[in-house]
């Protein structure tokens, strides 16, 4: 890796900028911390990154003390969780994180509402899709998303937010990318149509797409954030198993 993770930060934030071509408001970026340490990331909070998003339950929680232990009293990590979730895990993280991102199913999404009523709180989430259709990697098929945010739309501990999507591994030949290209602008007049449309309550206001080979695609096309993790960090420490993973 080039520079410091200052001067990639910056990178990153000119690059987003200048990608989004006054068309959209440039995303945000949510730092993808999986696999780094607390001593790796809290350097963030000084260089005003303050949105992380972890994607195992396990690993969260192994390092939440030390990054709460590690951050000056006024300033906190806003996480995302990210990655497929298990419905028995819920329960470890409904204090912890800001947004629950991989909302793909209907059992999922009546846990969090069950254990974030008891918190007595009201979660923000995200609806996974699957625009290629890729079920081993999490999200709902398109067809299933408005059904499934009818029924979420109407329970009392859950506010949707928007939409998340994790795209396909493209091949980079021009053809691929045009590919890639067409599921990012369908993704987003999704987002557009389900926004018009969307019931009481629900605010459809956060588009997630884009991670560190195709972040600049998902800002020409209306990411609201992107979420990156080795463009920022590096390699990961150790290979993962599950989710987006394969990538
Ligand atoms: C790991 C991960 C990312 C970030 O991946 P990079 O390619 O390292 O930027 C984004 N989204 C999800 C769901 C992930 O699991």
């Amino acid at each position: 890796m080039d520079g410091t993770l200052k001067s990639r930060l910056e990178e990153l934030r000119q690059k987003l900028a200048a990608a989004s071509e006054g068309r959209y408001a440039p995303p945000r970026i949510i730092a993808v911390t999986k696999t780094h340490t607390a001593e790796e990331i809290l350097p963030l909070l000084s260089l005003g990154q303050f949105e992380i998003g972890e994607n195992r339950v396990q690993e969260l929680m192994e390092k939440l003390p030390a990054l709460h232990a590690g951050a000056p009293e006024n300033e906190k990590f806003q996480i995302h969780l990210i990655g497929q979730l298990q419905t028995n895990k819920v329960k470890y993280i409904i204090n912890d994180v800001c947004c629950i991102q991989s909302v793909d199913r209907l059992s999922l999404a009546r846990e969090i509402d069950r254990r974030a009523q008891a918190a007595g709180r009201v979660m923000p989430v995200l609806l996974q899709l699957s625009p290629a259709g890729e079920p081993q990697k999490g999200g709902a098929a398109k067809e299933e998303l408005l059904p499934l945010l009818r029924e979420v739309s109407r329970m009392p501990g859950i506010c949707v937010r928007g939409l998340m999507a994790v795209m396909p591994i493209a091949d980079p030949s021009p053809e691929g990318q045009a590919w890639l290209e067409g599921l990012f602008a369908e993704t987003r007049a999704l987002f557009e149509h389900i926004r018009e449309i969307a019931p009481e309550g629900v605010r459809m206001e956060e588009l997630s797409m884009g991670m560190s080979g195709d972040y600049l695609l998902a800002a020409r096309h209306g990411a609201t954030a992107v979420r990156i993790g080795s463009a920022l960090f590096g390699p990961r420490h150790y290979p993962e198993k599950d989710g987006a993973a394969n990538r």
